[in-house]
């Protein structure tokens, strides 16, 4: 059984609908604020984080991103310290995830075979993906890549017993989700499967595609692999506040989803 956290490290007020959903929307202007997390699953035997956010850095860089605090630092709040982290999953390579990888060289880092081949292949270049992506996090992840640091599974993987991978594709062509075994259930952080619960609730994919099959059968199969709809962690949604207690003391910080 592991306790679940998400960890809010950022937000972004100043966007609107017409950016996160796929095809027509008739509120396209309207408001639709963003929030940036990072999840941790903890036992006394083993701890596993699940995507490492962006740096203050990167929040200065790309402007209109309200930082509030090193996922790093919210997590040494919890009581981890990042040298207990074994396994550092990478849900898929948007700069808005592999900022902080470099601050946890003890864990295995754990991305889908196909996630990794895309960055590192003939299309990276091509559309908006420079935009998506960091090359700076991209290389340090080639690079240890040379030292067995970095596995990448090819579908489904237990990492260890009560947590799994298992890849969706969709949003990205690697995107993968997380299954974690708690007291409540087996929950999902869906990641940017379901960056909003709008997304899976309301079977309406997100505005970034790279397969919208894919994306459709990955909200089938977080469906499966939830406990209840309950224990479903939508990747960037606001509302994961209001849905989960927060953290005595981390109020803003971080939510205890199980
Ligand atoms: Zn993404």
């Amino acid at each position: 059984m592991y306790e679940l956290y998400a960890i809010r490290y950022a937000h972004r007020d100043a966007s609107v609908r017409g950016e996160h959903f796929y095809g027509h929307d008739p509120c396209a202007e309207a408001p639709y604020p963003i929030d940036y997390y990072v999840w941790a699953a903890v036992s006394p035997a083993h701890v596993v984080l699940v995507d490492a956010g962006f740096t203050a850095e990167t929040a200065e860089r790309r402007g209109n991103r309200h930082y509030l605090r090193s996922p790093v630092d919210t997590l040494a709040a919890l009581g981890v310290d990042a040298a207990r982290v074994g396994h550092l999953v990478l849900t898929h390579l948007h700069y808005d995830h592999t900022g902080h990888v470099r601050d946890f060289p003890a864990a295995t880092i754990v991305l889908q075979r196909s996630e990794l081949a895309f960055w590192t292949g003939p299309h990276a270049h091509r559309g908006a993906h420079p935009h998506l992506a960091s090359p700076d996090d991209l290389s340090y992840l080639v690079r240890e890549n040379f030292t067995g640091r970095v596995t990448q599974p090819d579908g489904d993987r237990e990492l260890v017993p009560g947590i799994s991978v298992h890849h969706v594709g969709g949003h990205t062509p690697g995107l993968q989700v997380v299954r974690v075994r708690t007291a409540a259930g087996d929950a999902v952080v869906a990641s940017d499967a379901s960056h909003f619960y709008e997304n899976i609730e309301g079977d309406r994919p997100y505005g970034i595609v790279n397969h919208l099959p894919a994306m459709y059968d990955a909200f089938d199969r977080i469906n499966t692999l939830a406990g209840s709809p309950e224990l479903i962690v939508a990747g960037h949604d606001p509302l994961v506040l209001d849905r989960y207690p927060a953290v005595p003391g981390l109020e803003g910080y971080a939510v205890r989803i199980a």
